[in-house]
């Protein structure tokens, strides 16, 4: 472990944290003059800048897809990566459901543990309702790392309303459902009363600003929109909102790297899953689909095209976020699962139900990180132990799993557990969302079945 000094150079800006930021400042004031002595000494000061971390959650990106495109040269901004670092599949686990996953991940624990099974909770009537933050039954990476003292910056990861009072800014995943933003683009005020989707909430109204900000972030040509030769039945106007969503998620992560430049910066990118279930279907053969629904060969191209396409976009996306990092910070890049071709509506679509869709994918470099290498197998429990271990915090014995091997020779201090730290929320209000977002995720076809997830049993008591 480095000396807790070295938080000193880095005091948190979070506005609502006034008072440790004003001590902060006081600290770093006593460390400055402590280093200008010992410089006068002639000992200098040689503690080097702690790396920053990046982390970006690329919803349901497939090794099926990545490597060949990166091959090939059409995913730049990972092949970087890569190069940098190392790269590979990330298995997963079953069942495939994104916010259980996603958790895990956040979490370093499996669902019976961290209470987040699916995405809505178990109930015997029609009034379904949302997991939310206080669902989770133990500290994610963000709770872990502001408790430790680092700025830390949240966006759109599953199960993040009502946002946490992190030491930084959590923009919440109910910030974001597409067809509330068009809302707000046409209403404006909206959102300001649908309780708090922003913490601090004081940054609510900038992150507003910066959903559709056009300086924020370079301009990537609509391919989806007004592309005519998709297979008939898809709907573009859907495909166009994923589009849009990602976007706006990239600008409001944009503004928050520049307004507070947080130690540890967690994104989470939904549009590639979204856009897999309806275009997946296309990379297969024609003889795949039900008899009578068989695209002609040139939607098929056309939607293989655009899935690909959004890749490229992604990856785009991606440089933009990690422009920001210097060769020693941390940049990861996860997917929670892979996919599969799947029938929905008498339709051949895309889906992540079986093994086969297992794999998601892996990109990390930073410091202590072997160069162009194979990231070696890596699971989704690792992920949180091996964030805490590059972030130089102790590593809880509670976790399922250690940090990772492609993060070079790490001896991290151990301790038993993170989980009696207190975790502060805004109040559970209900922000008006939940409902649009249930029936969003009913028209992906997501809540087809009903019945509750098999660990449920399982769940501790709270
Ligand atoms: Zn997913």
């Amino acid at each position: 472990m480095k000396s807790r000094k070295a938080d000193t150079h880095r005091p948190t800006r979070a506005p609502d944290a006034q008072g440790r930021w004003e001590q902060a400042r006081a600290w770093a004031r006593a460390s400055l003059l402590a280093g200008l002595s010992l410089a006068f000494f002639g000992l200098g000061c040689d503690e080097k800048e702690r790396p920053r971390i990046l982390i970006i959650g690329i919803d349901g990106a497939s090794p099926e897809i990545a490597f060949p495109m990166l091959r090939e040269g059409k995913l730049p901004h990972l092949a970087k990566i890569a190069a940098e670092g190392v790269s590979g599949p990330l298995r997963s686990v079953l069942p495939l459901f994104s916010p259980r996953i996603w958790n895990t991940i956040a979490t370093g624990r499996p669902a019976n543990q961290h209470g987040v099974f699916a995405f809505v909770k178990p109930s015997k009537s029609d009034d379904k309702e949302l997991y939310l933050s206080g669902d989770r039954k133990v500290p994610a990476l963000w709770n872990i790392l502001s408790q430790s003292g680092r700025s830390v910056g949240v966006v759109n990861w599953w199960t993040t309303y009502p946002p946490e009072k992190i030491n930084g800014v959590m923009v919440s995943d109910h910030f974001f459902p597409e067809q509330i933003s068009m809302l707000k683009k046409t209403f404006k005020a909206e959102r300001a009363s649908l309780g708090a989707l922003v913490h601090p909430e004081a940054w609510t109204e900038r992150a507003q600003e910066q959903l559709v900000n056009p300086e924020a972030l370079d301009e990537w040509p609509n391919f989806l929109a007004e592309n005519d030769a998709l297979p008939h039945w898809v709907s573009r106007p859907t495909l166009n909102q994923q589009f849009t969503t990602d976007q706006e998620i990239a600008r409001v992560a944009l503004g928050l790297q520049a307004d507070y430049k947080p130690d540890v910066l967690m994104v989470l990118l939904p549009g590639i899953d979204r856009i897999s279930h309806w275009l997946w279907g296309n990379l297969e053969p024609a003889d795949s689909y039900p008899p009578g629904l068989q695209p002609s060969a040139s939607e098929r191209e056309a939607g293989a095209n655009a899935l690909r396409h959004y890749y490229m976009f992604t990856d785009a996306l991606i440089g933009q976020l990690a422009a920001d990092y210097g060769p020693e910070d941390l940049v990861l890049v996860i997917s929670d699962h892979g996919f599969e071709a799947g029938v929905s509506l008498m339709l051949l679509t895309g889906k992540h139900d079986t093994p086969a869709a297992l794999n998601g994918v892996l990109f990390a470099r930073g410091r202590g990180i072997p160069r162009g290498e194979s990231a070696g197998r890596v699971n989704v429990f690792e992920i949180a132990p091996s964030v805490l271990a590059f972030a130089d915090l102790p590593v809880p014995r509670d976790m399922a799993e250690e940090p990772a091997g492609f993060l070079g020779p790490i001896e991290p201090d151990w301790i038993p557990s993170y989980d009696d730290m207190a975790i502060e929320r805004h109040l559970a209000s209900r922000s008006g969302n939940e409902d649009v977002i249930i029936d969003h995720l009913r028209a992906l076809g997501y809540l087809e079945d009903d019945s509750p997830p098999e660990e449920n049993s399982k769940q501790p008591a709270p």
